[in-house]
């Protein structure tokens, strides 16, 4: 079989990425649970911190919220780094700073890592009850 292309492994691990933020259930910022979006703190284009859902560097947010802080950079900056704390932050923006370069393999790892959060995030979590 052919082996996928970086290409192709970085959007699908976009894809699952978004998936796995969007199961969040409610934008972060002001809670509706309404056209909710995968949103990068640092840019997709910093590959150290582009799949990153534990710092984390996406967040899920709904569209309106989205698009206001696309319109107000330093608002969402302000917002994300009292959401994070300042510590978190500090962590975040050094790590995406870091050059790194992803082999086909390293890809595949994370992807099968991501994978494996996917389907976790299928099923309730432990404890939780109908109805609440
Ligand atoms: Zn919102």
């Amino acid at each position: 079989m052919k082996r996928p292309s970086k290409t192709t492994l970085r959007n699908k691990l976009d894809k699952i990425v978004s998936e796995i933020v969007r199961k969040r259930g409610n934008c972060e910022k002001c809670k509706s649970k309404e056209n909710l979006q995968a949103c990068h703190a640092f840019s997709r284009k910093f590959n150290n911190t582009r799949w990153d859902i534990d710092a984390p560097n996406v967040f899920c947010l709904c569209a309106s919220c989205h698009r206001k802080f696309h319109d107000n950079p330093i608002m969402f900056t302000e917002w994300v780094k009292s959401y994070l704390g300042s510590e978190r932050y500090d962590l975040l923006k050094e790590a995406h700073n870091q050059i790194v370069k992803y082999t086909i393999d390293d890809l595949l790892t994370k992807l099968g890592v991501l994978e494996q959060i996917a389907r976790k995030k299928d099923k309730p979590p432990k404890g939780a009850k109908n109805g609440d």
